[in-house]
């Protein structure tokens, strides 16, 4: 039995709707506030004047050091060939609870050696690994088994993994004949399959953030970055790739190569889309991926990176990207507590603060040393927990 229902309950319920029918959409502001018509009476700042204090006073929990010894899996530190340098990088390490950095990369041939050697001289084995660098450059007919000869090399000379494989590879890298060098070649299946025969990871940086593609206006959340540096913007079609087209290559050479294990850098630039990188680990069995320099994304939604990282904590690795000690305890705060509304390192990558994640130790372990453990079969293990 239905009973009529008042006019006046009608017209409330309609009220919403009015309101929202008179504001601009997609700017999300779906009711006019009062004085919505005044205009600032001072000069509103730019986006790099304003930087507002907080007033909001929560628990802090600053972490210095990692919970547990950790590993770096996507470290760049300084070419490590002197013991003063290695010396200097150790130190930090030690403050921050960095077990093992990972060289990635520390170069093919004889620069690979000079470091492994160097690393040895200052006593510090077990503080690094080395990972190997491809040379992609006029890729042309027999030059995968080339490159395969010469990282079969390097693993012997003592690298444990390949990469980072820079995002030149995709999105500007020309072969022999000048068209670009797709991610998925095939004339580079040798070099897939002598990763896989080696047991060794393939570290891959693919494309940048989405944003970069877009157009560079006020609504592109990477405006300021776009701003700063010219060598990010790929908006032209003449010259790059689309960031799909660039992603199905991508995924593409995932599974033509399954028994290669890929890890992909950065979170496959799909932090602020996490169910989409959920897909691609379903997918791809064959798959891990690192946080390095995306940290941003994941302080932004505590509740969906925290489920993530939990469903798929046989896949994350920690990893930083630029080696700048006091950066690495925004990523311990961010995994480790659960505070609210704090600080992140870097302007231009995010105009918003941090929450905590809060992961369960488990998580934490597996996060911070465990998976590269079980990937990286070379990796020093004398200062990780057993
Ligand atoms: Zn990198």
């Amino acid at each position: 039995m239905r009973r009529p229902i008042p006019h006046a309950l009608l017209l409330l319920a309609a009220l919403p709707v009015m309101l929202i029918a008179q504001v601009p959409t997609g700017r999300g502001q779906v009711v006019s506030r009062p004085g919505a018509n005044l205009t600032p009476e001072f000069p509103p700042p730019t986006i790099t004047e304003y930087h507002p204090k907080s007033t909001l006073i929560v628990p802090e929990h600053l972490v210095p050091r990692a919970k547990y010894p950790t590993v770096d899996f996507h470290g760049h530190p300084p070419k490590l060939t002197s013991k003063a340098v290695i010396d200097t990088v150790v130190a930090a390490m030690d403050r921050l609870n960095l077990a093992v950095i990972v060289n990635a990369p520390a170069g093919s041939g004889a620069q690979l050696t000079q470091q492994i050697d160097a690393v040895k001289a200052a006593g510090q084995s077990n503080r690094f690994t080395m990972f190997t660098s491809l040379n992609l450059a006029g890729v042309g007919p027999g030059s995968g088994q080339k490159i395969a000869a010469q990282l079969e090399a390097d693993v012997k000379a003592g690298a444990t993994g390949i990469g980072e494989i820079m995002k030149s590879f995709g999105i500007s890298a020309k072969k022999a004949d000048g068209s670009r060098l797709r991610l998925d070649d095939h004339e580079l299946d040798p070099v897939w399959a002598m990763a896989a025969k080696l047991k060794i990871p393939v570290f891959i940086h693919v494309a940048d953030p989405a944003p970069f593609w877009e157009a560079i206006d006020y609504n592109n959340e990477r405006w300021l970055e776009l701003s700063l540096y010219r060598d990010r913007r790929y908006q032209d079609r003449d010259r790059f790739p689309s960031f799909e087209e660039l992603m199905a290559e991508r995924d593409s050479l995932f599974a033509h190569n399954p028994k290669t294990t890929f890890v992909i850098a950065h979170l496959g630039w799909h932090a602020q889309d996490l169910a989409r990188l959920g897909r691609m680990f379903d997918r791809y069995p064959n798959l891990y991926s690192e946080v390095g320099a995306v940290l941003y994304d994941l302080g932004r939604q505590p509740r969906t990176a925290h489920n993530f990282l939990v469903k798929y904590q046989d896949r994350v690795l920690f990893g930083k990207d630029s080696f700048q000690p006091d950066e690495y305890p925004y990523y311990w705060r961010v995994f480790e507590t659960e505070d609210e509304y704090f600080d992140y390192y870097r302007d231009y990558h995010a105009f918003w603060k941090m929450y905590g994640l809060g992961l369960p130790d488990s998580v934490l372990r597996k996060l911070y040393y465990g998976n590269a453990v079980k990937i990286i079969p070379g990796l020093p293990k004398a200062g990780l927990p057993h």
